[in-house]
């Protein structure tokens, strides 16, 4: 292909190699000893912060107005359509591009143009469950590394995370097409789906990537139905689900 991934798949945080020192390396030391996940990749909208934060609604306005704006569409036209490419394209951003040739760049600059402070609070317990884990965690997300750059800095989760695989990485595709979760594999260094677990809010996204192999968490529900593993609404419940699932 002829653009660069790596461009997108920004390292944050501490420096540390790529792949040389995963899978088994890790799963030797005796405090991951119990833990068969080497990787957990974490989705960022709606998942990393709470829904109720209104950071999502305030994007997909800002989505709405792009429509409107730049590209002319009346008002009232712009949900049948975001949702028709929410489904046929896996995301507004894709369907636009392949509709309308929407600049990504453009597109992602203008909709994450909002001051995160006014959203977002960082959250001490979530910070020290997804520290507990042992495992590489990496942001795995259909908006721009820019953009999740932003909100770890917000919540204070920056070095927490390994890196960020964003829309841009997975180019042509995004979340929840397969082709993306083996490139966000091929990205982290990890060719066994088993040894990996996604966490994400959506049903579709969770029920994709369960069928590919990975472990699946199900954020914001009391129960993942046939679409993942587990559900948790709660940070805390994240080292117990990770752990018993490693025993
Ligand atoms: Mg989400």
């Amino acid at each position: 292909m002829a653009y660069d991934r790596n461009h997108s798949h920004q390292r944050i945080g501490h420096e540390r190699p790529a792949s040389a020192d995963l899978p088994h390396d890790r799963s030797s030391r005796s405090y991951n000893r119990r833990v068969q996940f080497s990787t957990v990749f974490f989705d960022l909208d709606d998942t990393l912060y709470p829904s109720s934060t209104g950071l999502w609604l305030a994007i997909k306005e800002r989505m709405n107005s792009y429509i409107r704006e730049r590209l002319g569409i009346p008002e009232p036209e712009i949900p049948a359509l975001r949702e028709k490419y929410f489904k046929e394209y896996g995301t507004t951003l894709r369907g636009l591009e392949a509709r309308h040739s929407v600049d990504p760049a453009d597109f992602l600059g203008y909709v994450h143009d909002l001051p995160l402070d006014k959203y977002l609070t960082p959250d001490p317990a979530q910070r020290a469950a997804i520290l507990s884990l042992g495992t590489r965690n990496l942001i795995f997300t259909n908006a721009d590394a820019g953009h999740a750059g932003r909100v770890l800095a917000a919540m204070e989760l920056a070095d927490c995370f390994e890196a960020i695989v964003d829309v841009n990485a997975v180019a042509p595709y995004c979340k929840p097409m397969p082709e993306s979760f083996q490139l966000a594999m091929q990205l982290a260094g990890e060719p066994d789906a088993g040894r990996c677990m996604l966490i994400d809010d959506l049903p579709r996204t969770t029920s994709v990537a369960r069928s590919l192999g990975f472990f699946t968490v199900l954020w914001g529900a009391d129960h993942p139905g046939d679409d993942a593993d587990a559900a948790m609404k709660s940070w805390q419940e994240l080292p117990r689900i990770v752990h018993e699932r490693g025993g």
